[in-house]
């Protein structure tokens, strides 16, 4: 198929790619009962190795508990599920995708008699923002839907539904020429990006939406919190960002699984410092990229090799 690959695995067995399917009545298609990741396999020095599959993990499983989806599957189950698709398709580097959701039974709000069905697949995914992302910057645009606040849903879980929030945004961004979005909350301060978290760089200190903020906090977001604070730099991790502080920015950058480390170069038109990538956001992702090739000891608890 146009992935490169052919299997996945689904409620426990390995399936032929287009055999991987699911009733048309299932719980999570009709309202969204369902949760999911993203998680990165990177091609390193030392071989394919999976990118903070613990914290992904823990995130997994804590997802499924505002739903009452306790997954069926052990942590170590779906390890070893997850490493045998990656070693049966030859994938060096890939993107990962485990999702849980309620299935059919019956299709009343009340999930609680529906099972819970799981599926992992693995393919390969280059920049999600485009090798010129990474190097120039994108344009993004301040999105017109708001991020629901934690108070309707909450935030901190991946739950499937929730993302029509995103795919609206995302929509609104590229169907006026921009690359993508950022949403502002409830309170009309910064949150995120639809799929990436957002980190602001004023006079050499760095700055990243709280979790009050009604944000995912994203594993790529600890990650680069860590890297910062190792490197030296003061990091305001619980910060509110208004919007009219995006402007006036040294540096803007996203973080995500699948963006990785992308420069913002302008919002709403308005160039963000110099236009390009600032200094600050390229020392990070410099060294984001060094630390997940693998070309430095630093942080090898963070990787879990195939
Ligand atoms: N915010 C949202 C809404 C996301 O979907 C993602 C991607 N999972 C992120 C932030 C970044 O999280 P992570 O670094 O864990 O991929």
């Amino acid at each position: 198929d146009e992935m490169d690959v052919d299997t996945i695995w689904q409620d426990g067995e390995f399936v032929d790619w287009e055999d991987a399917q699911v009733h048309v009545l299932t719980h999570g298609l009709h309202y969204g009962t369902g949760i999911f990741e993203g998680v990165r396999c990177y091609d390193t020095e030392n071989g394919p190795a999976i990118f903070r599959w613990e914290e992904h993990l823990d995130r997994f499983y804590q997802s499924g508990k505002p739903y009452d989806i306790d997954i069926p599957f052990s942590r170590e189950e779906l390890t070893e599920a997850t490493k045998e698709l990656i070693r049966r398709q030859d994938l060096e580097s890939c993107y990962i995708r485990p999702v849980a959701f309620y299935g059919y039974e019956e299709l009343g709000l009340n999930p609680s008699n529906c099972p819970v069905e799981v599926a992992i697949a693995v393919w390969p995914w280059g920049a999600y923002l485009g090798e010129e992302a990474l190097e120039e910057g994108v344009d993004v645009s301040i999105s017109s839907w708001r991020k629901y606040g934690s108070d309707q849903i909450p935030t901190n879980a991946k739950t499937t539904g929730p993302y029509v929030n995103s795919v609206l945004a995302n929509l609104e961004a590229t169907g006026n020429g921009y690359t993508e979005a950022i949403v502002l909350n409830g309170e009309g301060n910064v949150a995120e990006g639809p799929g990436e978290n957002i980190f602001l760089v004023r006079d050499g200190e760095l700055y990243t939406t709280g979790l009050a903020e009604s944000i995912l906090d994203g594993i790529t977001r600890q990650s680069l919190i860590t890297i910062a604070e190792d490197l030296g730099y003061t990091v305001h991790d619980d910060a509110t960002i208004s919007r009219g502080e995006l402007y006036t920015a040294d540096e803007l950058f996203f973080t995500g699984t699948a963006a990785e480390v992308t420069p913002i170069r302008s919002v709403d038109d308005n160039e963000i410092g110099s236009g390009t990538k600032g200094p600050v956001t390229d020392e990070l992702q410099t060294k984001f990229f060094e630390v997940i090739e693998r070309r430095t000891d630093e942080y090898e608890a963070w990787f879990d090799y195939l």
